[in-house]
C-alpha cells in the first residue's frame, strides 16, 4: 500500500490540519483532521490521487497529539 507524506498543522484552537504533499506535483492540499476519511477519494489538483489510508489517519492524530501535548508543556 502507497504511503502518503504530510505533515500536521494546529491551528490556536488546537484543531489538526493536514498537509498532504502531492508525489506528483509537490503542491500541498490542507484538510481538518477531523473531516479526513479513510480511503476516501482525494484527488490533488493536479488529478493525483492523494487519499489517506485508515493507518496513516492514525498516525496523523497521534502526531497531532504529541504536538497538543508539546504546547501545553509551554
Ligand atoms: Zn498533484
Amino acid at each position: 500500500m502507497k504511503q502518503q507524506r504530510f505533515d500536521i498543522d494546529l491551528d490556536k484552537h488546537y484543531n489538526a490540519t493536514v498537509v498532504i504533499a502531492c508525489e506528483e506535483c509537490g503542491r500541498e492540499t490542507r484538510m481538518h483532521l477531523k473531516s479526513l476519511l479513510p480511503d476516501h477519494a482525494l484527488r490533488c489538483r493536479c488529478g493525483a490521487d492523494i487519499s489517506m489510508g485508515a493507518p496513516e489517519i492514525q498516525k496523523a492524530e497521534r502526531q497531532a497529539d504529541a504536538i497538543r501535548q508539546s504546547y501545553r508543556i509551554h
